[in-house]
């Protein structure tokens, strides 16, 4: 059992003044593998006060200098590539699958922030007027626990490429990834106070980020809830906020697909990290009149999904990360019952032999009305909605008719035709046949789905505030 007992402040492991600890808890056996220390307000207090001094200096770094960071971030985080991948199987309890993607990404996201800082222009004319391109202070970075070391490595890499400073609270239940990245951090030799993180819960640590004068902008990524009272906090600082948040993504299967490609690819997808992936397409919506034969095809390749340990190479569907979790998804397992939908495959309860975990059974509902809970509310666990559609037009308006607007897919075997349905649909990503990612496209969310962009040049335009400078 491994006891996580500093924080990281001013370029050192830290004794903290918080004393609360979290017990870590396998999501897989429910033993307990380790306890970390809980950071306070005094300890957030430190760590923006270091990050507050080094910006004073760091922002005036070079583009070179920080290219340089960037580079020895890669080379120390890859160093420890499979680590990170082991630690995060059996903390978070992704599948080996995805917990390696997720490790790669983090690790590519460094090259990508290199990339896009090489051709950014910190320099503009807008009119008469020269505009620059400042870093806007320290950044608080919030993360959540479904890829807890990909969104921190994103974060951090566009704030160093920014010239920013930074002070990290990730989840309470990822910190043994968050420990065996920082080393990695350390190893690379960031000046002092550009990169901190207090371990600790959202309402003492995170509240105490959100509300601190010295902090410029917080990234968050996270539920919309808490996305929401962070907002709330941080007008009374006027801070920057860039919010990822949850979503609830429509899969729109056309009419002229290949239903025999299509549906197997759509349920496998829907439960991408377990189901618990912000753009998972959990509302799949087919042609009315193809239904019968979408629910045949469904359900065979619902039979094919692995549910298990994640450390096996072939499982699909690991264990929910939390007990708590657990109960949520069976809660919305529940409603959909309740509320009429016809359970196709799964339902509630723990899949036979995986008792010990939080396991929940693949779930497919169908004949989905999208006014039901079940299609409205983010569950976060691998539960698949099927929703019947009139035509196009309905279809597009199905898919729209949701608070979040976070990513969306189509197929089709008609490309132009798939381009004029996604140029209507309100989402901040598209993709069309197939599960597609641009590390160089803006990430984000309309409506509730988030505020700000991530990733490429307009993320780090997030990052910057534009002076101008009229001669
Ligand atoms: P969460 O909102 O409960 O917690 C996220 C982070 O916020 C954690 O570090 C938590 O401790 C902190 N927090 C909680 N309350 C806070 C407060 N009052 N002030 C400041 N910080 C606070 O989310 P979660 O359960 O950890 O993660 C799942 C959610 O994240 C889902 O809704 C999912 O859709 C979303 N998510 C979004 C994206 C995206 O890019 N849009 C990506 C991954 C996850």
């Amino acid at each position: 059992m491994k006891s996580i007992n500093k924080g990281y402040i001013n370029g050192a492991f830290v004794t903290l003044h918080g004393t609360e600890t979290f017990n870590l808890i396998s999501p897989t056996n429910h033993e307990q593998i380790g306890v970390v220390t809980l950071g306070d307000e005094i300890d957030v207090q430190q760590a923006v006060a270091a990050a507050k001094e080094a910006f004073a200096s760091f922002s005036k770094s070079s583009i070179a200098a920080r290219i340089q960071l960037l580079k020895n971030l890669q080379d120390a985080v890859s160093k420890r590539e499979k680590e990170l991948v082991e630690v995060m199987i059996q903390e978070y309890g992704g599948t080996r699958q995805f917990c390696t993607m997720s490790t790669q990404f983090a690790i590519a996201s460094f090259g990508n922030m290199i990339e896009t800082l090489e051709a950014f222009e910190f320099q503009r004319k807008a009119g008469n007027t020269l505009v620059q391109l400042t870093p806007v202070g320290v950044v608080g970075i919030i993360t959540p626990w479904n890829a807890s070391n990909s969104f921190i490595c994103g974060k951090v890499g566009t704030a160093i490429a920014a010239g920013c400073t930074v002070v990290v609270k990730p989840s309470e239940m990822s910190a043994l990834q968050t420990q065996l990245l920082v080393e990695c951090f350390h190893e690379a030799g960031l000046p002092k106070g550009l990169f901190n993180v207090v371990n600790g819960l959202g309402n003492i640590v995170g509240t105490a980020i959100t509300n601190h004068p010295d902090i410029a902008k917080i990234s968050f990524t996270g539920s919309t809830v808490t996305g929401k009272l962070i907002a709330k906090s941080a007008v009374d600082t006027v801070k920057r906020v860039t919010l990822e948040l949850g979503g609830k993504s429509p899969n729109i299967i056309l009419d002229d697909a290949d239903f025999e490609k299509a549906i197997p690819m759509a349920v496998f997808g829907a439960y991408m990290n377990s189901g618990q992936a912000c753009v998972a397409p959990t509302r799949l919506l087919v042609p009315k009149a193809k239904l019968a034969q979408v629910n045949q095809l469904a359900k065979a390749a619902v039979e094919q999904v692995v549910v298990g340990n994640p450390t096996n190479a072939a499982t699909n569907v690991g264990p929910m990360v939390s007990n708590k979790q657990f109960e949520r998804v069976q809660s919305y397992i529940q409603i959909g019952l309740q509320e009429g939908a016809t359970l196709l495959a799964g339902g509630l309860g723990k899949p036979a032999g995986l008792e010990d975990g939080n396991f929940v059974k693949a779930t497919i509902f169908t004949n989905v009305s999208n006014d039901m809970r079940i299609a409205r509310e983010e569950i976060f666990g691998p539960v698949l909605s099927i929703i019947p559609y009139e035509n196009e037009e309905d279809a597009i308006s199905i898919a729209n008719d949701t608070t979040y607007g976070l990513a969306a897919y189509i197929t089709s075997s008609d490309e132009r035709r798939a381009l004029r349905v996604a140029s209507q649909i309100d989402a901040g990503r598209v993709c069309v046949n197939g599960f597609k990612h641009d590390p160089l496209a803006p990430f984000g969310g309309f409506k509730q789905s988030g505020l700000g962009r991530e990733f490429g040049a307009y993320g780090l335009e997030e990052y910057l505030e534009p002076k101008s400078i009229l001669l």
